[in-house]
């Protein structure tokens, strides 16, 4: 069995400044004990559980709102996920006293700061974005007047007279955008089109589109929560149409998927630690079927 390496894969800048930042804390005497992290630091549950060991305690019940999440909180310090969290949520644990400690990544506010700027000028935003993802969340916080648009057909749905601007989540699929920019422009011919999804993302998927031409199966190594890794996933077999799965680690490989393969290829999340995914392809490397 061949095993493509594909390359870049795994952490990112924003996800290793946001990991280092708990370390870096949880060392620290400077900072009030505990330390909560609001929501996963980065979508990968093999990292919220290295922190847990080293003591960060993750506030994270899908069924609460960030600011449930912070209700019962009262000391200590909270740290924000790379994602960003919504302004109300700021203000909340600066109002109970906590010490807030920022670890979204700078990508994510270059966005922020378009849609802040186009708000000031009077442009409505429409915000192309997963919904209910916490980066999402964080954006469509800065206004009112923010319509989010996962696919296209949420354009229908928006009714406004004013002039447009458009950005979007910094992982979204590079090839799932340009029609959703195509449909917006024939709604409103003269809106502001900028595309916000950053270069680790933009790398990440085009890594795929070019090594995946002659492979049989495709690995993903991720987490179910990391949209930057589901959105690989779906590249892949869109657009290389490679039968692709994602698994969270080694333990995910079925004998089945690869028994009567010929070229397998891996690839991973910007969220994904390099050991789970080195596992995967020593794992490959050394299978005899
Ligand atoms: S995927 Fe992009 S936006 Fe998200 S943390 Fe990494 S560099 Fe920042």
């Amino acid at each position: 069995m061949i095993v493509k390496d594909i390359r870049p894969r795994g952490f990112c800048k924003g996800v290793y400044f946001a990991i280092e930042k708990v370390k870096e804390i949880l060392n620290s005497k400077e900072y009030p004990k505990p330390i909560y992290v609001l929501g996963y630091i980065v979508h990968n549950k093999f990292v919220v559980e290295e922190l847990k060991a080293l003591g960060a305690i993750t506030l994270d019940d899908l069924t609460k709102s960030r600011l449930e999440l912070i209700d019962d909180i009262n000391s200590g310090t909270i740290v924000i996920s790379a994602h960003g969290t919504p302004i109300d949520v700021i203000d909340k644990i600066k109002a109970k006293g906590l010490t807030l400690v920022d670890a979204t990544c700078k990508d994510v506010y270059i966005t922020h700061d378009l849609i802040k700027e186009y708000l000031k000028k009077d442009y409505d935003i429409i915000y192309i974005g997963k919904k209910n993802h916490p980066e999402t969340n964080a954006s469509l916080s800065l206004g009112k007047n923010i319509y989010l648009v996962e696919t296209i057909k949420d354009i229908e749905t928006i009714k406004t007279d004013k002039k447009i601007f458009v950005t979007n989540q910094t992982t979204f699929s590079i090839k799932d955008i340009l029609p959703i920019h195509e449909a917006i422009k024939m709604k409103f011919p003269n809106a502001i089109i900028t595309e916000e999804i950053c270069n680790a993302t933009r790398l990440r998927q085009n890594a795929i589109i070019k090594a995946n031409s002659d492979v049989d199966l495709c690995y993903i190594v991720g987490d179910k929560r990391s949209n930057n890794s589901l959105n690989l996933v779906k590249i892949s077999e869109k657009f290389t149409k490679t039968k692709t799965l994602l698994i969270q680690s080694v333990k995910d490989i079925k004998e089945s998927d690869i028994k009567a393969i010929r070229v397998v290829s891996v690839s991973s999340g910007a969220s994904t630690p390099e050991y789970l995914t080195k596992a995967v392809i020593d794992f490959l490397d050394n299978y005899q079927s």
